[in-house]
């Protein structure tokens, strides 16, 4: 990290706290060489380990386009595909994990999407989960079912 002072190549952290929202990390640094100090924010790296073995860094855009399919011809604009992106990528954040498998993040825009748009969701998760059959659609339907009825404000 530049001194953007001096513009010496190097500085020593001398304090780091996490954001609230665990989202960046905030380290207060000081100059070897000309001794002053400044703050950065940084972002904490998210990665994800492709099926292929690649590992490619995180997208919220990624989830928006693979999401967006789901729901076309849904009543969902294209401010609710990013607020779902953002709750996505907090909630895998939240584990603390830096390295993802694709895996955990379809299962992390499942209960999102589902609370956006039950369409939508029943699209994704045939896809994601691989539904052969009009029973695997069954089943999902009615899981859903039993779920909407558990929650006392709906219905
Ligand atoms: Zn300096």
């Amino acid at each position: 990290m530049h001194c953007p002072f001096c513009r010496y190549s190097d500085s020593r952290v001398i304090d780091s706290r996490t954001s609230d929202d665990g989202l960046s990390i905030r380290r207060r640094r000081q100059c070897p060489e000309c001794g002053r100090r400044f703050s950065t924010t940084e972002t904490a790296s998210l990665s994800v380990i492709k099926r292929n073995g690649s590992v490619v860094p995180f997208s919220r855009e990624k989830i928006v386009a693979g999401v967006r399919k789901a729901c076309q011809g849904r009543p969902v604009t294209d401010g609710d595909l990013a607020i779902l992106a953002q709750k996505v990528e907090e909630s895998l954040r939240s584990t603390g994990a830096s390295q993802l498998e694709a895996n955990d993040i379809g299962l992390a825009i499942l209960p999102e999407l589902r609370e956006l748009d039950e369409v939508a969701f029943l699209r994704f998760a045939s896809v994601y989960q691989a539904f052969e059959n009009l029973e695997d659609f069954e089943a999902a339907i009615a899981q859903l079912r039993v779920e909407d009825a558990a929650r006392p404000e709906k219905g």
